[in-house]
């Protein structure tokens, strides 16, 4: 272990040497560290103390830490449907932080400049999108949501280009692992016929050991069984907060079931199943309401680079597939209904899907703000939901509170089970826009700072209105964009 507390393990590249290329950062002339995660760097083992004099120089990539060993990851993936070859073509992993309990976390460098990936790209990042992850990110895990995490954030001094000169930034990404049902298919298209088992050894041992002394012919199948119940879980998740992916290609979606890749990501106002941000998707393919179905895609294409593992039969193979498959809309609905019941206060098994589609259609019809609806209920304040005065929402209030009389728990623990799932801040678009635009033009982190601050107690309504309030007309914003 060195002083500031690196250990650094590289498990990743004693894969076979098709699964990465090693990278070296480019020098960034004037490093300046803006954001650091102080709790999280405790986590990881880090000493701040120890790491803050150099900290600019370490997280720009222009020192490498003791022991660590820069290299790109090679995968590919559907993009909007269509198979591309792509590898990490602006993120540098430096190695595998192994924290005092023995956990064991990527340390990766977003936008540190070319890799042998890169293809036509510069490598780089403009400050707005790393600041944009950093936000978002950092408040996904406040709410619960598994996701990677953001350790620090440093300016570069040097200028992007993109449609205009932007100043550019480095972030350092913290994940479980950055294997993603994007490295199956490249694995799968590599000659030698063993990578993908090679590949899927590797992913059980790191994010599934419990299957780890399975039979092969048991192990793969509960391999895929756990990624699909994993990413069930973790989109039924994003439904339940509102919270739109946008890029939900398949080299956006991880086999440990964190949330990757926040590039136009948003959360959404008002409740709308068509809510859609992204400037790039045009066709709406990756909206709200498609994101279960989208999800349960990108998992038949991992499935697909499974076959060989599952029957040594092709069509047995196809079979076992479709019903593995066949269980996520089962396992997220359950998951989704779940949820729910939390978001109303609801305990015990009966179903109770009518009231929650009831009060989504209400929500849906009277364009209200979905965050604020579910946290004015869990206050037993019906007059702060925008439609109060309906008669629908009268008759379905009413039924409600039926509900809840007749359930086997207090009024009192009804409201604390919700007030501990719907947030009372969320990231809001209009927020985080005004906290980049102040960092971008300005080089004023303070609005980021406090927002950051804020989004790490969501379940707390002390904080200011401008916090909690859905945005006024004029502050909505319609499109979110990639960096
Ligand atoms: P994303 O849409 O962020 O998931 O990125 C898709 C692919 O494009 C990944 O392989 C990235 O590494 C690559 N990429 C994105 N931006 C850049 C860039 N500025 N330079 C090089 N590669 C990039
Ligand atoms: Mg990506
Ligand atoms: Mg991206």
């Amino acid at each position: 272990m060195t002083e500031s507390g690196w250990q650094l393990e590289h498990s990743y590249a004693s894969l076979p040497e098709i699964f990465y290329k090693s990278a070296k950062p480019e020098r960034a002339e004037f490093p300046e560290i803006v954001l650091f995660n102080w709790k999280l760097a405790e986590t990881l083992g880090l000493d701040p103390r120890n790491l803050q004099t150099a900290s600019g120089d370490v997280f720009s990539g222009n020192t490498i830490p003791d022991g660590g060993m820069p290299i790109a990851q090679a995968y590919a993936g559907h993009q909007f449907g269509s198979f591309t070859m792509l590898g990490d073509g602006r993120a540098i992993l430096l190695g595998e932080q192994i924290t005092p309990d023995g956990q064991r976390f990527d340390i990766q460098l977003k936008g540190a400049g070319r890799t042998a990936f890169s293809r036509m790209g510069d490598g780089r990042a403009p400050l707005g999108p790393m600041l944009r992850e950093y936000i978002v990110s950092e408040a996904m895990h406040a709410l619960g949501i598994p996701s990677t995490r953001a350790l620090a954030l440093v300016t570069t001094g040097e200028a992007v280009s993109r449609d205009r000169m932007l100043p550019g930034a480095v972030l350092t990404r913290v994940a479980e692992s950055h294997m993603r049902v994007g490295t199956f298919e490249y694995a799968a298209r590599t000659e030698g016929e063993g990578n993908v088992k090679i590949l899927a050894d590797y992913a059980i041992e790191r994010h599934y050991p419990e299957l780890a002394g399975e039979d092969d012919d048991e192990k793969y199948l509960k391999f895929l069984d756990a990624v699909i119940d994993r990413q069930a879980s973790l989109i039924s998740k994003w439904q339940l907060v509102g919270f739109i992916h946008g890029v939900m290609n398949t080299d956006n979606m991880t086999i440990s079931g964190e949330t990757i890749d926040y590039g136009p990501c948003a959360f959404m106002d008002t409740y709308d199943p068509e809510a859609s941000f992204s400037s790039i998707d045009v066709n709406k393919r990756y909206r709200y309401r498609n994101q279960p179905g989208i999800a349960q895609w990108n998992l038949a294409r991992f499935a697909e680079t499974l076959l060989p593992l599952l029957d040594e039969d092709k069509e047995e193979a196809v079979q076992i597939a479709q019903d593995s498959l066949s269980a996520f809309g089962r396992l997220y609905n359950e998951y989704w209904q779940a949820g729910m019941r939390d978001k109303l206060g609801l305990v015990g098994g009966k179903a109770d899907d009518d009231l929650a589609m009831e009060l989504l259609d209400l929500m849906a019809h009277h364009k209200a703000d979905y965050t604020q609806t579910f946290r004015a209920l869990s206050l037993d304040d019906p007059d702060g939901v925008e439609f109060s005065d309906s008669e629908r929402f009268n008759d379905w209030h009413g039924r409600w509170q039926e509900r809840l009389e007749a359930q086997d728990a207090t009024m009192e623990a009804a409201h604390m089970l919700m007030r501990s799932v719907n947030p009372a801040v969320i990231p809001r678009n209009h927020l985080v826009e005004e906290a980049l635009d102040l960092a971008v033009e300005q080089g004023d982190y303070s609005k980021a700072s406090k927002l950051i601050e804020v989004l790490t107690n969501p379940f707390d309504d002390g904080h200011d209105k401008e916090y909690k309030e859905p945005p006024e007309d004029d502050d909505k914003v319609h499109m979110t964009f990639c960096g």
